[in-house]
């Protein structure tokens, strides 16, 4: 039986932490960190989305603001948008929540947010540069994923770690952080010949494809943590994730949940990287 990595838990504790660290901040310096979200646009999921991170906001204890555009914004319009959060002092982390209406050029806008208020850090996704030291900013899913590894106590340092998916914003990156710990990464992706004979090496699987039921309990080396990263339906309309968690869970020694697992985590890193970038701002 696998010990289960409760991600919601995990979360909470975190997000205590950086409540209590945002008090400090308050004292110290007279204000509160501050970010502010650009959503362009009414798509569902995103709305949803912005919602959560604003919740979270009020949560730790940080000003927060939605700019909303209209659906038919021109580019100039959006960019202007950055380019005035960019200068205003009240925050200290800019994001562009994706993905943005067609017709406006995503990689174009996103290039505009000032690097020190990146919190989202798609600038660094460059992923060789990714490193794992304090008051870093980090890609929020994969550094969720490091940081749930590192609270239950999973050896990184040494171990074998196969990442499925090869993604900008979660397969690479994960993959250059486990790196950066000091594991053994091999990336895992849609060409991979025999996928079986690859996971079943992993010390440490994380799976980020989206593809249900793709890693079974056969693929996995008894003991192994199991980071399931996916997020799909099934055939009912559940959630669940990347891994069959019925075959998976007796076999693995660590697993995480879907829903329940990296989720959670996500939105608390980027709570974690504002902290990080308006200390940063107050330090320099
Ligand atoms: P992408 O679609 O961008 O990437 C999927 C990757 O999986 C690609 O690299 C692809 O390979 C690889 N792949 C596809 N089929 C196979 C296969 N049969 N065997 C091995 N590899 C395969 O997805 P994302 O990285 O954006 O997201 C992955 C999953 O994670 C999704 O379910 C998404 O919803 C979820 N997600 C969850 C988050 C969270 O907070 N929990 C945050 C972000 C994403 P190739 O490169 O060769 O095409």
């Amino acid at each position: 039986m696998a010990i289960l990595i409760d991600g919601k838990k995990t979360a909470a504790e975190i997000r205590a932490e950086l409540r209590l660290k945002t008090d400090d901040f308050f004292e110290k310096y007279g204000r509160r960190p501050g970010l502010a979200v650009v959503r362009v646009g009414e798509d569902p999921a995103s709305v949803v989305y912005v919602r959560n991170k604003m919740r979270a906001c009020d949560d730790v204890g940080f000003v927060s603001k939605t700019v909303v555009l209209p659906e038919d914004s021109a580019e100039e319009e959006v960019e202007a948008e950055v380019l005035r959060l960019n200068a205003d002092p009240m925050f200290d982390g800019l994001l562009v929540q994706l993905p943005l209406p067609r017709g406006l050029d995503e990689k174009r806008i996103v290039s505009l947010i000032d690097p020190d208020k990146d919190v989202d850090a798609f600038h660094s996704l460059d992923a060789g540069r990714l490193k794992l030291t304090d008051n870093n900013i980090l890609p929020c899913t994969p550094a969720g994923i490091i940081e749930l590894l590192k609270r239950y106590r999973v050896p990184l340092r040494g171990a074998e770690a196969v990442v499925v998916g090869r993604s900008d914003i979660v397969g690479r990156p994960a993959a250059a952080l486990l790196l950066a710990a000091d594991a053994t990464v091999t990336v895992a992706h849609s060409r991979t010949r025999d996928l079986a004979s690859v996971t079943r090496r992993a010390d440490i699987l994380v799976c980020a494809v989206g593809k249900a039921g793709l890693i079974t309990g056969d693929m996995i080396k008894p003991g192994a943590a199991v980071i399931d990263v996916g997020m799909n339906r099934n055939s009912e309309g559940k959630l669940c994730g990347d891994v069959d968690f019925a075959s998976a869970e007796p076999v693995a020694g660590f697993i995480t949940p879907v829903p329940g697992g990296v989720g959670p985590m996500t939105v608390c890193m980027l709570m974690k990287n504002t902290l990080s970038a308006a200390l940063r701002r107050e330090e320099n």
